[in-house]
């Protein structure tokens, strides 16, 4: 608890150097690089069984770096950790991407072309459940769009929406989740329209379609917070909006078990991933078609009737409700021919 306490204590330091001598600055921050290291090394707890190593606490998300320019590079004490600086004084940590090139996350059921390539791995062979570190020392970890979410995740009567769906301004930023490695970056046909698939260093993939730009192409390492592409309206899509999913070896779950898309928090450090929060559709793309219908909602109309009198018309009916004989034939499965029978009731809306 005091080392943790420390640790953002001097985080809190760091950032708020202000030297105007950059030698000096990147002295400064190689030292306290140096004690975070070792006070995170030494605040860590030792693993005792699954449930120590449940880290709870909300994870906010990172500070972005959008528009300010790198002006150099720092090696630190751990080989996979850099400290980047920028041009207003401000810095942050990287990991380094060549440590991690070979780590068997991005060897595994690598496939640049095939948006799913677990389709051979079945359920059952999963685990019932797995502890996924969703952030690493960095804590690197960054929404990919906030908002209140319009259309959640799961069934919903005739359909499965394997994602969720946060509305955006065509223009906006998309950000990536976590640090890893663009896997596809394509216009999809099948009604993701433009969409990037990230994987994780910690295993899960994110998916981000509808984008009306990408600017990450297929290979590319990325870093959490890092813009990716921007929001849009590609695809099947009827108004802009983020349509992203998360998925473990192809098989989506709830993305709002990570993410609370309104405040942008990550809700924990660590995800206990249960099989259970698969469905057993899920190892297959989003059908749009179906997703259209989730996003424009049919028109919720009062039905009004009309009581037939003495010397009623159906032209004359229509007219008086503003609607057409025709509609009114198709709502009551007559014809324009029918008779009308006094105090029959007709539906006019
Ligand atoms: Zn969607």
């Amino acid at each position: 608890m005091k080392s943790k306490y420390l640790i953002a204590l001097l985080l809190l330091c760091a950032t708020g150097v202000s030297a105007q001598d950059p030698t000096q600055l990147k002295a400064k921050i190689a030292q306290l690089q140096r004690q975070v290291d070792s006070l995170t090394i030494a605040a860590r707890p030792r693993p005792q069984g699954i449930l120590s190593q449940m880290a709870f606490e909300p994870v906010e998300p990172i500070h972005t770096t959008e528009g300010v320019i790198p002006l150099d590079t720092l090696s630190t004490i751990n080989d996979a950790v850099k400290v980047v600086i920028y041009n207003d004084n401000s810095w942050k940590y990287i990991r380094d991407k060549e440590f991690i090139k070979d780590s068997s996350v991005y060897v595994n059921y690598w496939d640049t072309k095939n948006l799913f390539p677990y389709n051979n791995v079945s359920l059952s062979e999963l685990p019932s459940s797995i502890a996924i570190d969703l952030v690493d020392s960095l804590r690197s970890y960054h929404y990919p769009q906030k908002g209140k979410v319009r259309s959640p995740y799961g069934v919903r009567r005739w359909r499965q929406h394997q994602g969720v769906d946060i509305p955006l301004k065509t223009g906006d930023p998309v950000y990536s989740t976590f640090n890893g490695r663009v896997r596809i970056s394509e216009y999809n046909r099948g009604g993701y329209g433009n969409l990037i698939i990230i994987r994780h260093d910690n295993g899960l993939e994110t998916f981000y379609g509808h984008l009306s730009e990408r600017f990450v192409q297929s290979g590319d390492w990325v870093e959490a917070g890092q813009v990716i592409g921007l929001g849009g309206s590609t695809g099947r899509s009827s108004g802009p909006h983020l349509h992203f999913e998360t998925r473990y070896f192809g098989q989506t779950f709830d993305p709002e078990r990570l993410i609370d898309f309104e405040t942008g928090v990550l809700r924990r450090q660590t995800f206990l991933l249960k099989k259970s929060f698969f469905d057993i559709h899920s190892n297959a793309a989003q059908d749009f078609e179906q997703e259209n219908e989730i996003d424009q909602p049919k028109p919720q109309v009062n039905p009004v009737y009309h009581k037939i009198k003495s010397g009623d018309t159906l032209g004359a009916i229509a007219r008086r409700y503003g609607t057409t004989v025709s509609k009114i034939c198709s709502l009551n499965g007559i014809k324009s021919t029918t008779i009308l029978r006094i105090g029959r009731t007709l539906r006019v809306k």
